[in-house]
Parts: structure tokens; C-alpha cells; sequence
């Protein structure tokens, strides 16, 4: 009886939770979890909201529609482009992250606004 009372105040209070969290939380099995919510008339399973929540990749806020990034900002070019500066005209500008990588992979440490520059800055051996 006890238990029934801890199954049911448990779910809820948090009804996000599911039939196997509120069984570790109590420390009983999970059948017995969904038998006292069946004979409650309390729905066993997570709610379906509980999976469409998505965070933004950048920020963390909650988007909707399993979007990656918020709509309407600049979260996605914050989130993939980053803010560098020529390593020779010294011109600051975004560039794209996975670019960066690619650049640091062939085992070049610097990076350039433009073809002009990129020729300059390897003929002065910056
Ligand atoms: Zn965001
Ligand atoms: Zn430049």
C-alpha cells in the first residue's frame, strides 16, 4: 500500500518519468511499477512530448520540430562558423569551423582572408 502511494505521488510529480526510472527510484521492478499505475488508471509510458524536445546545438534553448538550431537566429553560423583573423592582412572574418580543421589537418597553422593573401603570407613564410 505504501508503495502503491510512492509509485503514484512519484509519477505525479514528475511526469516526465518513466515506468522504469520511478521502479530504480523506488527500488522495486518495473511490472510492479506498471501494475499500481494500471490499477491508478495512470498511463505507464513516457509522455511523446518528452522526445520532440530538442535543444539548440549552440545556445541549449529548447527549439521545436527537432530543430538543431533556434530559428531565427544567428545560432547556427555562431555554432559552425567561427571569428579569425588573417594571419596576413590581419583582416578579421568567420570562417567555417570544419574548414579550420581541414586546414589544421593538412598541418597549416594559419589562415587566410584570400588566394592574395594565402600566396603572400607563404612567400614571406608566415
Ligand atoms: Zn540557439
Ligand atoms: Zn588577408
Amino acid at each position: 500500500m505504501r508503495t502503491d502511494k510512492k509509485v503514484i505521488r512519484l509519477r505525479k510529480q514528475q511526469p516526465l518519468l518513466t515506468g522504469s526510472e520511478i521502479a530504480r527510484k523506488l527500488n522495486i521492478s518495473r511490472q510492479h511499477v506498471s501494475r499500481i499505475l494500471q490499477h491508478a488508471g495512470l498511463n505507464n509510458k513516457q509522455p511523446h512530448y518528452r522526445k520532440r524536445v530538442t535543444t539548440c546545438l549552440f545556445c541549449g534553448k529548447i527549439t521545436f520540430r527537432q530543430q538543431k538550431f533556434c530559428p531565427n537566429s544567428d545560432c547556427r553560423e555562431q555554432y559552425y562558423y567561427i571569428d579569425v583573423t588573417c594571419s596576413f592582412c590581419h583582416y578579421n572574418f568567420k570562417i567555417l569551423k570544419s574548414t579550420v580543421k581541414k586546414g589544421y589537418g593538412r598541418g597549416s597553422r594559419y589562415i587566410y582572408c584570400s588566394s592574395t593573401c594565402y600566396s603572400k603570407g607563404k612567400k614571406q613564410g608566415t
